[in-house]
């Protein structure tokens, strides 16, 4: 499967008249079923490989007309409700590895939104940009997400998109044009504008939890964040408003530096631009390690060097690999806050959209009040008190916790995605 380079499958799709195709997970037989006998080697690939594969209920694929673009919608599991998630648009090696992303952002979202409390299910949209094209052409941009918008309709509302790496405001108001099934819409059609700001407040909640954890608070600790964009630049206010001592922080663009610098230009903050690749922040003397920018930074290389004893952060998929990585850090008796119990805020923020605004809506700052129990405060404690217990790295007991709360059938809808589903395969949605 890795040796298929994302052209090579097109062609395949391409010579066999394939323009949209569907993996959908029989539950009879506990197998992937592919919607063409053509296509059956990427279900038996699911059904052999399970490492990101986790009876994940439908995946909906389609190739555009025009420019060559694969897009898919990855719906993992929806008793909640409707899978919710953003569209991230990437360039891929090979099929195997996006097919493997789509697979585990999908699942991630199942954990974020149950342990969020929310009533969404988990599913994840993601398209392969065609690099022959500039990926800023607004023409191509334009074409492509008002397709996905197309795709969207098409599997009536089983998988409901947002904001992702990759995929800006403008592309979500194509998406719109074609479909209702989005939410992180631009807020000139009644979109609820850009969650950064709460996500910082669930990061900040989430190292107040782990400081409490161990007998502690934040005032007197330094802080090291890697990246100082959206997010980072309002958790670096909270963190001098609870009295830190000190706040070291890098980003890779110059001019944020140059910003950030300029607002806290009274406080304790060491601000420092760095080259790309340029990971010492993570090594800093320091109390708390927040990630920040991108993904993957804990890995067997960072991990022995890291000498914060909490790390708590904003960036998805910290950890590089899920299972040694987690063990690494609990081994080193360093205190892991899985990223998708705080940054849930941006996911909130979409998914509660469609149901109007108040000011100081309750239903959106409980998440951050210290007393809520699903709140990141209260979740964050009990993943670590279960973790203690249990003796199982943080992250495993975030997922189980997760992996509960997404069995729990929505209140009113009952697993109604999962009819939808099942309809499209009956209905054969692929014509
Ligand atoms: P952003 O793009 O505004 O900020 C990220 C910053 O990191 C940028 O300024 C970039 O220059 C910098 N950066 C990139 N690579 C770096 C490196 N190697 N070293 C240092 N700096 C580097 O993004 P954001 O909205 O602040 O989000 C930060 C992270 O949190 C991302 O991983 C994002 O996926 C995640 N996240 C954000 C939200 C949200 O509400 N914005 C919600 C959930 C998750």
């Amino acid at each position: 499967m890795n040796s298929i380079t994302i052209p090579t499958f097109i062609n395949t799709l391409k010579e066999n008249n394939i323009n949209r195709f569907h993996l959908v997970y029989n539950q009879q037989n506990n197998k992937v079923e592919s919607s063409h006998e053509e296509l059956q080697f990427l279900a038996d690939f699911m059904n052999n490989d399970t490492r990101d594969f986790e009876e994940h209920e439908g995946m909906f694929f389609q190739l555009t007309e025009k420019y060559d673009v694969l897009q898919g919608a990855f719906v993992h599991r929806t008793k909640r409700g409707q899978a919710a998630g953003g569209v991230r648009f990437w360039q891929y090696d090979n099929l195997e590895d996006y097919l493997r992303d789509g697979m585990r952002l999908g699942k991630g979202m199942t954990h974020k939104n149950a342990l969020a409390g929310l009533w969404w299910g988990g599913g994840k949209g993601v398209m392969v940009h065609n690099t022959d094209i500039d990926k800023n052409n607004p023409e191509y941009r334009e074409y492509i997400y008002t397709e996905y918008g197309k795709l969207l309709t098409s599997i009536k509302g089983c998988y409901v998109t947002a904001e992702d790496v990759g995929t800006s405001v403008e592309d979500m108001q194509s998406i719109y044009k074609t479909t209702r099934f989005t939410t992180c819409i631009p807020e000139n059609v009644g979109g609820s504008g850009n969650p950064s700001e709460p996500t910082s407040r669930g990061v900040l909640r989430g190292m107040e939890a782990a400081a409490a954890f161990l007998g502690e608070n934040l005032e007197g600790k330094t802080i090291a964040v890697q990246g100082m964009g959206h997010v980072a630049e309002p958790l670096i206010k909270h963190l001098f408003d609870k009295n830190v001592a000190k706040v070291i922080a890098n980003d890779i663009n110059p001019d944020v530096v140059k910003a950030v610098k300029v607002k806290f230009s009274d406080k304790n903050l060491d601000a420092r631009i760095t080259e790309k690749g340029d990971n010492s922040i993570l090594f800093e003397e320091c109390d708390i390690l927040a990630p920040c920018a991108t993904g993957a930074t804990l890995n067997k290389t960072s991990i022995p060097k890291i000498k914060a004893k909490i790390v708590c952060g904003a960036a998805n998929n910290q950890l590089e690999d899920h299972d040694k990585d987690d063990k690494a850090l609990a081994d080193k008796g360093i205190i892991y806050v899985p990223d998708f119990l705080t940054n849930r805020m941006g996911i909130v923020n979409c998914a509660n959209e469609q149901y109007g605004y108040v000011n100081d809506d309750e239903y959106f700052e409980r998440h951050l009040t210290k007393e809520w129990n699903q709140g990141v405060y209260q979740t964050t404690l009990s993943v670590l008190k279960e973790a203690k217990e249990t003796g199982q790295p943080t992250s495993k007991a975030a997922i189980k916790q997760a992996t509960d709360l997404s069995m729990e059938l929505h209140p009113v809808f009952g697993h109604r995605s999962l009819k939808i589903i099942e309809s499209l395969v009956k209905e054969k949605w692929f014509k």
